[in-house]
């Protein structure tokens, strides 16, 4: 019996599944969590002192690599300081300040402790600032768990949504569009029939939650365009694509303007921070400048701001973003050509430091449904073919992938090598 094997057995007795977070449990995938004991740069190393390829990353925020040197000082330094005071730190203004210098339509912003907390507060902000309550959302979009966003679409196309979870109101739900990723002819269908009950649009720029699916040209443009025409906001959730697509992440990228933009994962540089931000305005309407509620105990905490402004510090230094992306391409260019080697149909998608890779014979996966008809039992097999190699990539066929400032040629390399040998075993 592995390490893993043993922990995960003792966990269950305790938490839910194992887990403090279900995608960990590996159950699409089947077979035992890895425990993680430590990790340092490009490595996680499980309790029986294995060492994997990460390329999960924690989700995404470790775009400089785990345990980087100099946020790991920052942080062991603040902590001498004090873990939490409850009360308004000059960090807290540093971070917040960085964040409206580089992105262009955030005045204010606002530091929560998740993704969640984040998108969840944008949403009562943007329906407190429209005086509306419907929202609008693109199918296998993920923005975190609250109760207005784990909604799934209704069986019309434009018929209100209904709860993706047991827990969640059907009234609420009933004020949750759900719309498909890329079609922009349903957004306006259904601006047409609603505009004037829309408070926003919430859409993850590039959709990471379905694997890796970048935006198609002109969607982004549409959701601006018919928000501006039915006076609704657009919220863009950066939580993963900030500081990872771009140092201006989707947004700088495609040069696409938010009204709230969510931010996480980077900003706290493995510590739990989410933000949200945007135009002046619209942020005034939040406590104690204005009606809507909005509090956190542990919000701005110190550890967590100094860990967020150290790695802000390091990924702005000129030419982080450059080698990234293109280990990223290598690794991707590499991983494509094993599986045509093989013969295995595999495609892949990537933006920034941001990948994902299909078994499909379909040469190009722009939508959910070509992401949910993907061949899932070869993916199993090759995630689990690929751990036996030392390669960590997430547990779930519909998951991206990340790379790190800390992944080297060599790492790319032996990755591409494992991925030859397991596509030589897949049927
Ligand atoms: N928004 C997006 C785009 C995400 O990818 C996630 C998490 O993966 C969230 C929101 C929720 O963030 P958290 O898990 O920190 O609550």
């Amino acid at each position: 019996m592995s390490k893993s094997e043993q922990l995960f057995a003792e966990a269950q007795q305790y938490i839910p599944g194992g887990v403090n977070s279900p995608v960990r449990a590996f159950r699409a995938v089947g077979g035992t969590p890895v425990f993680i004991r430590r990790a340092e740069g490009a490595y996680l190393y499980d309790a029986d002192d294995k060492r994997y390829i990460d390329y999960v990353q924690s989700w995404g925020p470790m775009v400089l690599g785990h345990a980087h040197p100099e946020v790991i000082e920052a942080v062991v330094e603040q902590a001498q300081s004090g873990l939490s005071f409850g009360a308004p730190t000059e960090l807290e203004t540093e971070l917040a300040e960085e964040l409206c210098r580089l992105w262009p339509n955030m005045d204010l912003v606002r530091f929560v402790n998740s993704g969640t907390e984040a998108t969840m507060s944008a949403i009562r902000l943007a329906r407190g600032y429209t005086g509306r309550d419907k929202i609008v959302k693109f199918e296998g979009c993920y923005h975190g768990h609250s109760d207005s966003l784990l909604v799934k679409a209704g069986s019309g196309a434009l018929t209100m949504g209904v709860p993706s979870s047991p827990g969640v109101p059907a009234a609420l739900a009933d004020h949750t569009i759900t719309l498909s990723y890329n079609e922009a002819d349903a957004v306006r269908a259904c601006f047409e029939e609603f505009g004037d009950q829309i408070a926003c649009i919430i859409v993850e720029p590039v959709a990471g939650n379905m694997n890796c699916i970048p935006p198609v040209p002109g969607f982004l443009e549409t959701l601006r365009e018919v928000c501006d025409q039915h006076g609704a906001l657009l919220i863009l959730d950066e939580v993963m694509t900030g500081f990872r697509v771009s140092l201006t992440g989707a947004q700088g990228f495609y040069g696409i303007e938010a009204d709230i933009t969510t931010l996480g994962k980077v900003i706290g540089g493995g510590m739990p921070v989410g933000a949200f931000g945007g135009k002046r305005k619209i942020m005034e309407q939040i406590a104690p400048l204005g009606p809507v509620y909005q509090a956190g105990t542990l919000s701005g905490n110190p550890v967590a701001m100094v860990a967020g402004l150290e790695t802000l510090r390091l990924v702005e230094e000129s030419d982080f973003y450059k080698p990234l992306v293109a280990r990223t391409d290598r690794l991707v260019e590499g991983i494509l050509a094993a599986g045509k080697a093989a013969g295995i149909p595999v495609t892949a998608n990537k933006v920034g430091s941001m990948f994902g890779f299909f078994f499909t014979e379909e040469s190009k996966v722009t939508n959910y449904q070509q992401v949910m008809a993907c061949n899932n039992e070869r993916f199993n097999h090759f995630f689990h073919g690929m751990l036996e190699e030392g390669i960590y990539l997430a547990p779930a066929s519909y998951e991206a992938g990340f790379m790190s400032a800390a992944h080297t040629d060599e790492d790319i390399e032996a990755t591409i090598a494992a991925a030859e040998k397991v596509f030589a075993r897949l049927d």
